[in-house]
């Protein structure tokens, strides 16, 4: 058969309001044309993240009840620790609430003023938190992740000239790790090959650097890694996932994305001092080891998601249904950036509409559109979300990012068709500017308004 079907059926059902265009108008006016101001019961289909928004499984529902609500080594600590060390091999493994809080406590420990962390390219919280230890984060993607309709397979690799020249330049006691995000998120959740996580590793192996991952999205990678890296189609997913980590000496994980959990993050270290360092901060903020501000139950839904999200079925399903998306919107004339990721399709909003200035906000103007238009809710990630200060982000897109398990293909034809007639008019997009915004990680709570309107 072709036809590729979802691998589950579906066991509990949550009610979409319906809502009217002209609804629609007075609640993105109200918001500020900032769609995260905007209420969840106000949207149809919620695009605005993958992250703690899938679908959990009856057992890891199941695995909820099993809980262990005990305050220190509670069984369900021994099946998240058990699952974790299976996986990725680490010993020194800490449950954190989610992958900022990881970020934190690895920065907080790892970094501080006068110091470059080099990445692919820094999800916004990692941004934030490296500036927040007083060093300064540094994307070295390769020319190709910067570039919307280039068709390498993974242009998420990190640039390792600029790596090594970066190296040169500062000298190493001034980078106290490197980091790679898999899959790279913020540059269009395109993969890293392993090829390139080896080089990366060599380079720092050199300089006696620790290679950190930001493994949200590690499953994603994986399954990538199988379908296009020369000499990996026979390996299994956990196999390829397992060599990823021991590539590595430590790792902050979002579980929100493949943990497959709608809170709960990781946070891995190779070495011991490290990880008691970083332990101590756990207990000053976030809890005791054993629980790391996360409830027993939670750390169950983990240990059970770290399973599924292993699934060869599962990340075939996953990874089509995104290419679907994006392969639909190409054919309709939609520049996105290519080839289609593992968790979102981005947007060319700077093609989408050259009539409106990078300055002007081009993102925010689909996005805007997509909500008014058919109740879609997409994010911008461009210059509202990563513009000020001197910063200039090398794209201007626009994210659909597909819940795992929550939306069926009748919904993602529905976004298909809206975001085309969106298109059709995309001479009608209105520029926006910002009215009052916060210095760091303005795009969550910026309030804007429409200009010439
Ligand atoms: C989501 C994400 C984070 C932060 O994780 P939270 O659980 O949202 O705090 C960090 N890095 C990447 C690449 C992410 O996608």
């Amino acid at each position: 058969m072709k036809t590729i079907i979802e691998p589950f059926r579906i066991k509990a059902v949550e009610p979409i309001r319906m809502t009217g265009r002209e609804e629609r108008e007075a609640i993105l006016e109200r918001a500020g044309f900032n769609v995260f101001l905007i209420d969840a019961n106000d949207v149809l289909i919620d695009l605005l993240t993958d992250s703690g928004t899938g679908a959990m499984s009856s057992e890891q529902w199941a695995g909820v009840m099993r809980g262990d609500e005990s305050y220190a080594g509670a069984k369900s600590f021994h099946r998240f620790y058990d699952r974790v060390q299976e996986m990725t091999g680490f010993s020194h493994i800490l449950p954190t609430h989610q992958g900022r809080a990881s970020e934190r406590i690895l920065f907080q420990v790892t970094a501080g003023p006068g110091m470059v962390v080099p990445n692919n390219n820094h999800f916004d919280t990692t941004r934030a938190n490296v500036e927040h230890s007083g060093a300064k984060p540094l994307d070295l993607v390769i020319d190709e992740g910067q570039v919307a309709n280039s068709r390498h397979p993974f242009k998420g690799n990190m640039n390792l000239e600029r790596l090594e020249r970066l190296f040169e330049d500062v000298g190493a006691e001034r980078i106290p790790l490197v980091m790679l995000t898999v899959t790279n998120n913020s540059g269009g959740g395109q993969p890293v090959s392993l090829e390139n996580i080896r080089a990366v590793r060599e380079i720092c192996d050199r300089h006696g650097t620790p290679l950190f991952l930001d493994a949200c999205r590690f499953a994603e990678n994986a399954y990538f890694i199988k379908e296009r890296e020369p000499g990996q189609s026979n390996r299994s997913v956990p196999e390829i996932v397992r060599e990823m980590f021991e590539l590595s000496d430590g790792a902050t994980i979002s579980a929100k994305k493949d943990g497959l959990v709608n809170i709960g993050g990781v946070l891995l270290f190779r070495d011991a001092d490290l990880a008691q360092r970083a332990r101590n901060l756990l207990i000053l903020t976030e809890g005791f080891p054993t629980y790391g501000g996360l409830a027993g139950r939670d750390l169950e839904a983990m240990a059970q998601g770290f399973t599924e999200v292993l699934e060869e079925d599962y990340l075939h399903y996953r990874i089509r249904s995104v290419g679907y998306l994006g392969e639909r919107l190409t054919a309709g004339g939609v520049q996105i950036v290519e080839p289609p990721g593992g968790h979102a399709i981005y947007i060319d909003a700077a093609a989408f509409c050259p009539h409106i200035p990078r300055d002007r906000l081009p993102g925010q103007a689909v996005v805007c559109a997509l909500y008014r238009h058919a109740g879609i809710r997409a994010v911008e990630i461009g210059t509202l979300m990563f513009g000020g200060e001197g910063n200039r982000p090398e794209m201007e897109l626009v994210r659909l990012a597909i819940p795992r398990r929550v939306y069926t293909q009748s919904h993602i034809d529905y976004v298909v068709e809206a975001v085309l007639d969106v298109f059709d008019q995309r001479d009608a997009l209105r520029p926006l500017e910002i009215v009052d915004a916060p210095a760091q990680l303005r795009h969550f709570t910026a309030r804007l308004r429409e200009v010439g309107s």
